[in-house]
């Protein structure tokens, strides 16, 4: 399956993500974990990054592009996919319908994942990553593992520097102007299929998991 992940900032994308993941044996590709990676590793394209990402803006399209042309060379990908993250844009989407051709491939679905602004903040300001194996957790709603009881070895748990209510709020404004209108975008080619993301992680994943059975 080819799957987009479309919702804003800390809505549930990565959660999700893990347990679709664990069902279907989807893999994500998340760009920012591939940009903070890249960030971490002081790579030329993580430089480039940094500035953008700490201030909550969008990486410029081009740098993106080049870089999602990149990993889905990756054979990994050649039986199917979960954007999360990507596009973000118009002119990414746009991208991302070239690239798709040029391989011959189609998206099968384009998830929504609905939650209102009040909750992202709540959300947002008590996730957890783990910089070893970037899954989120949540203060209340999540609680990270113990180091000790990690199932991946140690967990080195860390509140991203994005996560800080002031750039939280600006990232929630890129997402309302700059990502919201990829909605319009692929309800055109009848590709939305909408997720109240708001209930618990199970019944999230419910509603995601009834659509995926359809496909
Ligand atoms: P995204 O990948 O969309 O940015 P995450 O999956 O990292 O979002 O989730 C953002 C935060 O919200 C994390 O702290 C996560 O533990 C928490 N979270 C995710 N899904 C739910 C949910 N259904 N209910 C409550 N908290 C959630
Ligand atoms: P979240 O889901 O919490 O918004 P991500 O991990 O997807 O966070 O992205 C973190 C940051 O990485 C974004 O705020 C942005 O600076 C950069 N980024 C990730 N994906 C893209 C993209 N497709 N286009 C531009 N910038 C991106």
């Amino acid at each position: 399956m080819r799957l987009i992940f479309i919702g804003p900032p800390g809505a549930g994308k990565g959660t999700q993500s893990e347990l679709i993941y664990s069902k279907y044996r989807i893999i994500q590709l998340s760009t920012g974990d591939i940009l903070r990676l890249n960030v971490k590793e002081k790579t030329e394209l993580g430089k480039q990054a940094n500035e953008f990402i700490s201030f909550g803006k969008l990486v410029p399209d081009d740098i993106i592009i080049n870089m999602i042309k990149e990993e889905l060379d990756d054979p990994k990908f050649k039986n199917g996919f979960l954007l999360d993250g990507f596009p973000r844009t118009i002119p990414q989407a746009e991208a991302l319908d070239v690239l798709l051709s040029n391989l011959n491939v189609k998206l099968d679905k384009v998830l929504l994942l609905e939650v209102p602004d009040t909750e992202i903040v709540t959300r947002l300001s008590g996730r957890r990553t783990c910089r070893t194996c970037n899954r989120t957790f949540h203060i209340v709603f999540n609680p990270p593992p113990n180091p000790a009881d990690c199932d991946r070895g140690i967990c080195d748990i860390y509140q991203r520097d994005d996560d800080k209510e002031e750039t939280i709020l600006k990232r929630l404004q890129i997402y309302h102007n700059q990502t919201a209108p990829l909605i319009d975008f692929y309800t055109n080619k009848n590709l939305v299929a909408k997720i109240n993301g708001t209930g618990t992680l199970e019944e999230v994943f419910q509603q995601i998991d009834s659509i995926l059975m359809q496909l």
